[in-house]
């Protein structure tokens, strides 16, 4: 037995190696001592491997799943060894093999390994967050990125410069990234598995022609050598983690770079979109916004706000659908109870693809179409459906005969073990109900037995039973075994227990053996149209996708007018022109945590144009500037993907890139600095930014020393202003850059207002036009709980430190005189330079007059220049 496990470790390679024994999954050596430190399960020891004890674990089969799902959220994979053959079959095969049949072992082979991006299990799934694997590839400098979302297939193909890769995953968050073999670009933060598999383009583009039957792959869209190197590798691995089986894989479709708001992984942190500074849905953009009545609903949200549109008519479509369901509140509660009863289709779909589909999962395939088209009904009555709706309903019918047939087949609701059968519905097949009258007969049979042994030994306590053992048994109390032990009762013995002694007699072997050669062919009979439902839902996979997708799409938007609805948020218009009109924007996260403690969120506008396009953001610590900052952004992000907002008006021009960043963040799980993290994700912005790009910058230059906090923070916003020329909204403490509205023309200042009233500081949330007149610092710190002691010192500290700033006229003094950026960036050191020698040099030269010798020498001599 060691041979074959170690053999079978050697094909598992990293994965822990789930051995199958029996009832159990057992671990041995390093696997199970690391498996029982995960899992908080005992260590035990079995027998010796070269002298030592090995360590050993195990988990029952029956509760694996929860085990499994604890170790790959551990961050482990897991190979899956199933006994491939009964005990009957390895002794015949002994046999064969001339071996005693003692001897025999059971044959294991590998049958799945279990990884975080290849889960299609219900219980190891959450059904409101999509399970994506990534895989990346390098052809030519350009980086090839193939996801899939195997629970749904779902396949997007992509490419990126190799320095957006980050972005790109950030977009994705995948569970899992596969890479080559020797992969030398950005390591991804996420569990990286490396492939010794080629991640050929050539090989990539055939399987996904073979995968689909098609002859060129031009019907999906204009895939780039770099995507079908990465879709090949993505293949070849789910083709390894499945032993050959591949799961659901739907045509690919392509993400262009171009068609989606860019967004770097620091900008989505920052403005906690899927995920709350904490790590967890709760606190985050899309818990405050999510009222998708499926899962499936609120993954594809989740999809919409990472990935926000640049097309002004798609997303004008998505809001005219928006509006029309908020604008019709008893309609869309119809709607929205019919789709709270739907399934999970598309993951359904996933498994029965997969080959791990269960009756139950068919039965979902049925009712979820079956609604779907309920629901096609009840939408179709309603007039004047926009445009995206209208495209939408056709593609929730036409499923009309595989309904059907999962209807006749299948019972109400079908179990989620086939093993045990009893899934098809009577009726569906006159030779599966013959099998079951035959049982049922006999079972009627041994029942009037029972009675009729009774009367005839006169024992009333006698029982027919049955187990898994013994099959059916007679049995009676020991008191009265006595009778039936005599050689002509008729009765011969099986089994004597402690209480009780059990018999067979003739008849009763005779109807049960018809029961279990019937219950076997029955079985057999529904394996059989289990196989056949299967292959059905198969043929018909993509237009099932088509319908889950579609279904999804109108839960997002039936999901995104009810938010609207609650909140009284409005529609946003959509525009080309680089401005942001915001009338009483709010914060919808900070909103809402405000609202559980019945406290007021106080609305701010907010006026971007290309006339006005910095706000330089003042104001005491607590005041609101973070908060208002964000709202704008989250603003422009819902509004590009398609959602209501929360203001009353909002007038929103396109943004390519959104740039989020707060000053000083940790990042130390990195091992970066806190001060250079700022200054690496600030650099990002002044290279990345384009004029159409919108960017806030949150207290920039707060994690160094005043002097070079000013400095980086002024030269920032000069940047920003005349040089990229974007959308920004800038918070600072540094009362310092007030100077800048002199010189940058399309910046103007602002604060959030605060008042001091009998001693207390008093926090308005209010934005107002100008300057902030005063820090507050101190009353924040004496609101925070400073001990007066320390705050009166530290009066006492500021007042010497402004009368030296009155005397001197402060750090900033000298800056009003200071050229504006652009001026002051061209001179520069006065030397000739080398590249202008050359030039000169060659200006000089006559070409025609130079024999080919001579070139070549004055060829290496500039060459020879340019070097010293
Ligand atoms: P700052 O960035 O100025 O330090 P924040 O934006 O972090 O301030 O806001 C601090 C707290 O003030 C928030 O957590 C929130 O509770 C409250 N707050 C912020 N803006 C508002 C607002 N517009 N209305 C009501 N409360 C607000």
């Amino acid at each position: 037995m060691m041979e074959q496990y170690l053999a079978l470790k050697r094909e598992a390679e990293n994965s822990l190696l789930f051995y199958r024994m029996g009832d159990f999954f057992e671990l041995f050596f390093d696997d199970a001592k690391r498996a029982a430190a995960i899992l908080d399960i005992a260590l035990t020891a079995r027998g010796e491997h070269n002298g030592e004890p090995v360590a050993m674990c195990g988990v029952p089969v029956h509760s694996a799943e929860g085990y499994l799902a604890r170790l790959i959220r551990a961050g482990e994979r897991v190979a899956i060894a199933e006994q491939v053959e009964t005990p009957d079959e390895a002794k015949a095969r002994a046999k064969c093999e001339g071996r005693p049949s003692s001897k025999a072992l059971v044959k294991r082979d590998i049958v799945r390994f279990v990884t975080a991006g290849t889960l299609t299990e219900e219980a190891l799934l959450e059904p409101r967050r999509a399970n994506v694997l990534a895989a990346l590839s390098q052809v030519r400098g350009t980086i090839g990125v193939a996801s899939v979302d195997i629970s749904t297939g779902t396949m997007i193909l992509a490419e990126c410069a190799p320095e957006m890769v980050g972005a790109e995953l950030a977009r994705l968050g995948p569970s899992e990234v596969v890479v080559p073999d020797g992969w030398n670009c950005a390591d991804p933060e996420e569990p990286t598995f490396h492939a010794n598999h080629t991640f050929d383009s050539d090989r990539g583009a055939a399987r996904l022609r073979a995968l689909h039957g098609v002859s060129t792959l031009d019907g999906f869209g204009e895939f780039s050598r770099a995507m079908c190197a990465a879709a090949g590798g993505l293949i070849a691995y789910l083709e390894h983690v499945g032993r050959g089986t591949l799961p659901l894989l739907l045509p690919p479709r392509i993400q262009r770079a171009s068609a989606t708001m860019a967004m770097d992984e620091a900008t989505r942190t920052s403005l906690e979109i899927l995920a709350s500074s904490a790590g967890g849905r709760g606190g985050s953009l899309v818990a405050a916004l999510d009222r998708c009545a499926t899962g499936a609903g609120s993954r594809l949200l989740a999809e919409d706000l990472a990935a926000p549109l640049l097309d002004t008519q798609a997303i004008a479509e998505r809001l005219a659908l928006v509006q029309y369901l908020r604008d019709r509140p008893i309609e869309r509660a119809n709607l929205r109870d019919r789709l709270r009863g739907l399934p999970d289709l598309a993951r359904a779909l996933g498994r029965i693809v997969a080959g791990r589909g269960s009756p139950r999962d068919l039965g979902q395939i049925r009712d979820g179409l079956g609604e779907a088209q309920r629901i096609q009904d009840g939408l179709a009555q309603l007039p004047d459906a926009p445009a995206l709706l209208k495209a939408l309903l056709p593609r929730l019918s036409g499923h009309g005969a595989l309904t059907d047939a999962l209807t006749r087949a299948l019972v109400a609701s079908p179990p989620t073990e086939r093993s045990n059968g009893g899934f098809i519905a009577d009726g569906y097949d006159a030779s599966l109900d013959e099998l079951r009258a035959i049982s049922g007969n006999a079972r009627r049979a041994i029942a009037a037995m029972e009675a009729r042994y009774r009367d005839e030994t006169g024992i009333a306590s006698l029982k027919i039973k049955h187990n898994g053992v013994l099959g059916y048994f007679i049995e009676v109390p020991n008191r009265h075994a006595d009778s039936l032990m005599e050689a002509e009762s008729g009765f011969t013995h099986r089994q004597t227990m402690k209480g009780a002694v059990r018999f067979n007699s003739l008849s009763l072997h005779e109807e049960a053996s018809r029961i279990s050669e019937a219950a076997g062919r029955a079985l057999a009979a529904e394996e059989a149209h289990f196989e056949q439902l299967v292959a059905a839902v198969g043929e018909a996979r993509a237009a099932i996708a088509d319908t889950a997708d579609a279904l999804a799409r109108i839960d997002v938007c039936a999901g995104n007018a009810e938010r609207a609805a609650e909140g009284e948020w409005c529609r946003p218009d959509v525009v080309e022109e680089p401005v942001l009109e915001i009338v009483a924007g709010r914060h919808p996260v900070v909103e809402a945590a405000l609202a559980r403690s019945a406290e007021r969120f106080v609305a701010n506008d907010c006026a971007l144009n290309p006339d006005d396009r910095l706000w330089l953001i003042g104001g005491p610590n607590m005041g609101g500037k973070s908060t208002f900052l964000r709202q704008n952004a989250l603003i422009i992000l819902m509004a590009q993907a398609g959602c209501f907002v929360p203001a009353q008006s909002a007038r929103v021009g396109l943004v390519d890139r959104l740039f989020s960043r707060v000053g000083a963040s940790d990042n130390l799980a990195r091992g970066r600095s806190t001060f250079m993290v700022e200054m690496v994700e600030t650099a990002a912005i002044l290279s990345q930014a384009s004029e159409r790009s919108f960017v806030i910058l949150d207290e920039v230059g707060r994690g160094t020393s005043t002097y070079d906090g000013v400095a980086l923070a002024w030269a920032v916003v000069e940047a920003v202003h005349s040089r990229i020329g974007c959308r920004c909204l800038f918070a600072t403490h540094y009362h310092e850059l007030t100077r800048l509205a002199a010189t940058c023309e399309a910046l103007s200042l602002h604060h959030v207002r605060a008042r001091e009233w009998k001693g207390e500081l008093v926090l308005l949330h209010e934005l107002a036009e100008g300057p902030a007149d005063r820090s507050y610092g101190l009353a924040v710190a004496k609101l925070a709980g400073v001990p007066p002691t320390v705050v009166s010192r530290a009066k006492a500290v500021l007042d010497r430190l402004e009368q030296t700033r009155m005397e001197t006229g402060g750090i900033a003094a000298g800056l009003g005189e200071l050229p504006l950026f652009a001026a002051a960036a061209s001179p520069e050191p006065a030397q000739p330079s080398a590249s202008q020698e050359l030039a000169d040099r060659l200006a000089d030269t006559d070409l025609d007059a130079l024999s080919p010798r001579e070139a070549l020498d004055l060829l290496y001599e500039l060459k020879r220049g340019l070097q010293e």
